[in-house]
């Protein structure tokens, strides 16, 4: 992707209620087709007609920061096991992984809701650092290159989603940040049950059932190591545009060797 590059947000809500939101960041022969494809997501969404719509196209005043996307895997077993093993390659003690892990069940705002963004956790002290603690951080100016997007969806093959293609590359940008050491995210969706656990250069572990089917909270942890900056890590997250260039994989952890691909 060369030229000029426009970042493309989607925001839809029924009576102050959110319904869905998109983002994407595109060349502008790719801007008419993407604001169509943003409005029809956000007019067909499973939650109920939008009473209100925001598009918003921006032109990228500097460029992206580029990066491959994390491999993904597919693991099978118990989510809690896995958790457990994950948490350990990430450096992250068991005791307050598995804390995050309850908090996002329990809804990891002060009054036990949903948040709109991720929480930031420092490890091991526990210490919450995101500014807004109701609210939490949220990522943004994310995007994928079309040769990026087709590599996913070839090797993901019946797996790949739309919703694991955003994930994946929320996730990409957030530990691509020195001191970052993994995140969790558990859906709020009452009907999705999938969670990821990321871990910076390593993989992107999909994880299924980690959450009761019909449970409605969950959110986002960003484990980050003692000493980060917190001002400019947020500044991060939220302003500097991040495309994911390529694909390395999609493979099965916890398989029989002659199962992967
Ligand atoms: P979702 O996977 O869209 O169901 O989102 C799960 C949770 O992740 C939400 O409840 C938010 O707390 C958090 N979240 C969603 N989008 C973002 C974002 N762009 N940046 C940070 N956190 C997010």
């Amino acid at each position: 992707m060369k030229g000029k590059l426009f970042s493309v947000k989607m925001r839809a809500s029924k009576e102050d209620l959110h319904v869905s939101g998109a983002e994407a960041i595109v060349e502008k022969e790719f801007l008419e087709r993407t604001l169509l494809s943003f409005f029809k997501r956000a007019m067909e969404h499973k939650r109920g007609e939008p009473d209100f719509i925001s598009l918003k196209v921006e032109l990228l005043k500097k460029g992206p920061f580029k990066a491959p996307l994390l491999p993904v895997f597919h693991t099978t077993g118990k989510s809690e096991e896995l958790l457990l093993k994950l948490f350990s390659l990430a450096g992250i003690p068991s005791e307050l992984g598995l804390y995050a892990y309850r908090l996002l069940l329990k809804g990891p705002s002060p009054k036990g809701d949903v948040m709109r963004g991720a929480l930031i956790l420092e490890v091991p002290s526990g210490r919450r650092l995101e500014p807004d603690k109701e609210k939490g951080v949220r990522a943004s100016f994310l995007g994928i290159t079309p040769h990026a997007e087709a590599e996913l969806k070839k090797k993901a093959g019946e797996f790949y989603t739309e919703r694991l293609r955003d994930a994946l590359v929320l996730t990409t940008k957030v530990n691509s940040y020195p001191g970052v050491l993994g995140e969790l995210c558990l859906s709020d969706d009452p009907d999705y049950t999938t969670g990821y656990f990321s871990i910076p250069k390593l993989g992107y572990f999909r994880l299924f059932n980690l959450k009761p089917s019909g449970h409605p909270k969950g959110g986002r942890v960003i484990f980050v190591k003692e000493g980060l900056e917190v001002e400019s890590f947020v500044n991060f997250l939220k302003k500097e545009p991040f495309l994911g260039v390529k694909f390395p994989g999609y493979l099965f952890w916890g398989l029989p060797e002659n199962f992967r691909r």
